[in-house]
């Protein structure tokens, strides 16, 4: 196993996992890196009084505004100052592709050293979620999986996550999404990366979502979904830390011998120990976990396979969530077929467990589930 740097160019052996992202340049500071009393000692820093933080922070996380010149209620030499040292441009939008109707919309981010990451706006009539990255590009290299056969280029920063949640919520705000003005209520890290292997920027960003404002978003905790390949000891920390999201366990197999091909991850920890890590986080949240399942044509999509998570998730806090393939370019796999599906289905379900196939939303954009390659 190697933590060999790898970049966007250049493409990981398989199998081969990097869990320490290149060491690069950081973003610059934002206000959404900091906590509420950080981002008062930044304010006194500047020779300004402290309670402009919370006025700054109401502006950007309740107004959705992140340019101080706009803040009118600030003296003007202070909103320069806070435009330079709190309110740096972390990503710029590059290309936007909507369809659904307008309702989904993909957008390519690049950050300031030109590294790309996308996330996708969903509106659904009852909630609306955005799927977000946590890392310019991923180091588990599922085979499957578009971001994981780039390499990882770098984490990303608190801010750098928030920001596109704000950017979304902005644009429902003013209506720009079809079915009038509207809120963010679901986030999932399901977009480009690994968040448990940004462990720290992603819990900072999970608390700015759920924090009321003026501290955060205010988005409720179990609209936020943290999705992993199933890093153990992280998910034993986020179950400590108090923060009652939902876990997405990406399984995709449920005998050791597909899963250390289909995500390698499982060559460190095996499938007892991340369906136990699992049950745990369940124990402690009360909240069910998510097992994805991918359903790749005679790859996993056996009905002994099907039976056999049955059995290893039956009578759990849990909800299988089946999703069709989505075949990445090149791929020699392609989604199962829809008998094959529906007896999966039926398997499952004479098991008692409760399962959906999700929605494919945003294929035609490539904006649907591992399809995040950033490719520009
Ligand atoms: N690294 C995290 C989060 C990003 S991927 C994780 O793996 O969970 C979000 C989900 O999309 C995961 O369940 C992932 O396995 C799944 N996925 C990746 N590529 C896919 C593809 N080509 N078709 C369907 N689902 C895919």
């Amino acid at each position: 196993m190697s933590t060999a740097s790898q970049s966007q160019s250049g493409a990981p052996a398989p199998g081969q996992l990097t869990f320490v992202a290149p060491r690069r340049a950081k973003p610059a500071r934002h206000l959404a890196d900091l906590t509420m009393a950080e981002r008062k000692a930044a304010v006194t820093e500047l020779g300004e009084k402290a309670f402009r933080a919370d006025q700054l922070s109401r502006h950007y996380f309740e107004k959705l505004n992140g340019d101080p010149a706009l803040m009118t209620d600030l003296p003007a030499t202070a909103r320069e100052k806070f435009a330079t040292a709190l309110f740096p441009k972390l990503l710029t939008s590059v290309r936007e592709l909507t369809t659904d109707r307008g309702t989904t919309r993909k957008t390519l981010w690049r950050l300031f050293d030109g590294a790309l990451v996308e996330s996708v706006l969903m509106r659904y009539p009852d909630r609306t979620t955005i799927c977000v990255s946590s890392q310019a590009g991923c180091g588990m290299n599922c085979p499957f999986c578009a971001t994981g056969q780039a390499g990882l280029t770098r984490n990303m920063s608190t801010a750098e996550i928030v920001e596109q949640v704000v950017a979304g919520a902005r644009a429902l705000a003013a209506g720009e999404v079809p079915g009038g003005p509207g809120r963010v209520s679901n986030v999932v890290f399901m977009g480009m990366g690994e968040p448990l292997a940004n462990y720290k920027a992603v819990i900072g960003a999970v608390r700015r979502l759920v924090e009321p404002a003026p501290e955060g978003l205010g988005i409720s905790a179990r609209g936020v979904t943290v999705s992993t390949v199933g890093l153990v000891p992280a998910i034993g920390k986020l179950a400590e830390e108090g923060l009652p999201v939902t876990l997405a366990l990406s399984l995709h197999a449920p005998d050791d011998e597909l899963r250390d091909t289909l995500v390698p991850i499982n060559t460190r920890w095996k499938v007892a120990e991340v369906l136990d890590a699992a049950w745990k986080y369940a124990a402690r949240t009360k909240r069910r976990v998510s097992i994805e399942y991918a359903l790749i044509k005679d790859v996993n999509d056996q009905e002994w396979r099907a039976d056999l998570l049955g059995k290893l998730v039956r009578n759990k806090l849990v909800h299988v969530n089946l999703i069709p393939l989505n075949p990445t370019p090149g791929s020699k796999w392609t989604a199962s077929r829809p008998e094959d599906e529906r007896a999966f289905v039926r398997r499952l379900e004479f098991h008692g467990v409760p399962v959906t196939v999700r929605d494919t939303r945003g294929r035609e954009i490539d904006g649907a589930c591992g399809q995040l390659a950033a490719a520009e």
